[in-house]
């Protein structure tokens, strides 16, 4: 009689390296079925938006071909996972589900559903860890709490040493003696037609784990050494772009800290690069940090007394699109929301300055920015895009203060000297010379003509007035205070 198999059930942990549900089943010695659910149904789940569908569909491909090439396959199935395991398990005969934890707060409850369920089947469910450093109970503050500051919890973080070594993938994987069927990808109408909006998607970025190693690599040779300092620059290939990598479990984050370690101990001089590059890689523990102990972070506020934040009324929804479509007559702002649009990325500088245009000059709820950067981002990720939103709005946990607004201007200034950044993804502006890129309000109606660019046509006047919308901005704040 063979063995009975072992469900391995695919998550956001789409990768074969380091991946401790997959060796954990892959060293029992039976054969495994491997499943990807596309469960649109989970109670409470942010569904996935249309950047991150386009995103799965590639790295369910890429996943699919690494599996075949270990004489195993990936099963697809559509629907509620709860009764599609319990399904599966009894098609195939298996006794045992082995996944990756996930800690988002409704794939949480759904764990426990499933492993109920299971167990009513006489099915045993086991789950590992793997999609952050170290499980988010494990650091504490030393009254015991759950940290609310990222300063005490990265040294918290690094008083528990080094995170486990990453392991490599099984060269084999046994396959069942018979395949139970599959959907097809092209079933699951992941990517968009009609109109196809995923082209610029295609150009930026290789979806899979061959694509995320191949991104560390290029990342550890032509930007550790300087990330400290070039980090905060758009206009260069400055930081590691691992974000939807890392999101969908394409790479672990214990293998981008180990490869950045081993890389900066044989290259002298990348040491501050490595840190700080490891300091923003816990800010995504940190941020999953809070999820786990504040699920309702993706709503409401951190911080109660922003519920009742004075936002400006927008019935027609007028600023928000101005602002959705890089239609702010800010060229950094507009920059980052078209390279936004057309890649599914942008980069953290500019998010924050965007993100706080939203928020601060144009006083609008910071979910509606979420919403919409939940829909377009590739890297979409509950936990890092809800703390990020609640930093810039000044309501999360050790936020920015509410008296920081960004200058968008000045931010332009200083972090794309000569322009570059705004000149690529707002080509309207190219040919105004740098000292009025970044503010072509100012620029001589000689400059403009020269430029070719005509106010109010060609590109937009600004929408609100920077002083005055700061003004605004920080009298709210003070309500708020005092309120
Ligand atoms: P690198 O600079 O190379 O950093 C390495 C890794 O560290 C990143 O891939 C990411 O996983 C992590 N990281 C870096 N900065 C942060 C941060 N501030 N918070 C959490 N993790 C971080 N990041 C997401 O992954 N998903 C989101 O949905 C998301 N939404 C954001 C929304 C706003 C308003 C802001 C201001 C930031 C958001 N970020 C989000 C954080 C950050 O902008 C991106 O992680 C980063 O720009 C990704 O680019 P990179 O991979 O080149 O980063």
């Amino acid at each position: 009689m063979s063995p009975k198999p072992i469900i391995l059930w695919f998550r956001n942990d789409l990768r074969l390296a380091d991946n401790r549900a997959l060796i954990a089943a892959a060293a029992l010695g039976r054969p495994i079925v491997p499943v990807f659910i596309l469960d649109d149904e989970a109670p409470g789940a942010w569904a996935r938006g249309g950047a991150s569908r386009w995103w799965l569909a590639g790295s369910l491909e890429s996943l699919s071909k690494a599996l075949e090439k270990a004489g195993s396959r990936l099963i697809l199935r559509r629907g509620a996972s709860v009764s599609i395991l319990t399904t599966l398990a009894k098609e195939t005969g298996a006794d045992l589900v082995y996944a990756s934890r996930a800690y988002e707060p409704w794939a949480a409850k759904l764990e426990t559903v499933v492993h109920d369920a299971l167990a009513a089947a006489g099915v045993e469910f086991k789950r590992t860890s793997g999609a952050l450093l170290f499980e988010p109970e494990r650091l504490r503050t030393k009254a015991g709490d759950p940290f609310k500051v990222y300063t005490p919890f990265w040294r918290a973080l690094r008083e528990v040493g080094d995170p486990q070594q990453p392991k490599p993938a099984p060269k084999k994987i046994a396959a069942p003696p018979s395949w139970p069927k599959s959907d097809t990808l092209a079933d699951w109408k992941l990517s968009p037609s009609k109109p196809d909006w995923a082209g610029g998607m295609r150009e930026a970025w290789s979806p899979g784990e061959d694509g995320a190693q191949k991104r560390l690599a290029t990342f550890l040779k032509t930007a550790l050494r300087d990330y400290a300092t070039n980090r905060d620059r758009p206009d260069m290939p400055s930081t590691s772009r691992l974000s939807p990598h890392l999101h969908f479990g394409e790479i672990s984050p214990a293998q981008c800290w180990h490869a950045a370690s081993a890389h900066a101990a044989a290259n002298p001089g990348s040491e501050r690069g490595l840190e700080v590059f490891l300091k923003e890689v816990v800010w995504r523990e940190f941020s999953y940090h809070l999820l786990v102990h504040w699920p309702t972070l993706p709503e409401e506020p951190f911080r109660p007394e922003f519920a009742r934040f004075p936002w400006a009324d927008d019935k027609s929804g007028k600023l928000l699109k101005a602002w959705q479509k890089g239609q702010t007559g800010y060229p950094l702002v507009d920059a980052g929301m078209r390279q936004l649009w057309t890649t599914g990325w942008m980069h953290n500088r500019v998010r924050m300055v965007a993100a706080s245009f939203l928020v601060k000059h144009l006083r609008l709820p910071w979910q509606a920015g979420e919403a919409w950067f939940w829909d377009t981002l590739v890297d979409a990720d509950l936990a890092s895009n809800a703390a990020s939103w609640q930093w810039v709005a000044g309501s999360g946990a050790d936020a920015a203060p509410y008296f920081r607004i960004f200058n968008p201007i000045k931010q332009g200034e200083t972090f794309d000297p000569d322009g570059k950044y705004i000149r690529q993804w707002v080509p309207e502006l190219a040919k105004l010379p740098d000292d009025c890129i970044h503010k072509p309000w100012e620029a001589p109606p000689t400059v403009l003509a020269a430029a070719g660019v005509t106010l109010g046509k060609t590109y937009p006047h600004p929408i609100v007035n920077h002083a005055s919308a700061r003004d605004a901005a920080l009298k709210a704040f003070e309500a708020l205070k005092g309120g």
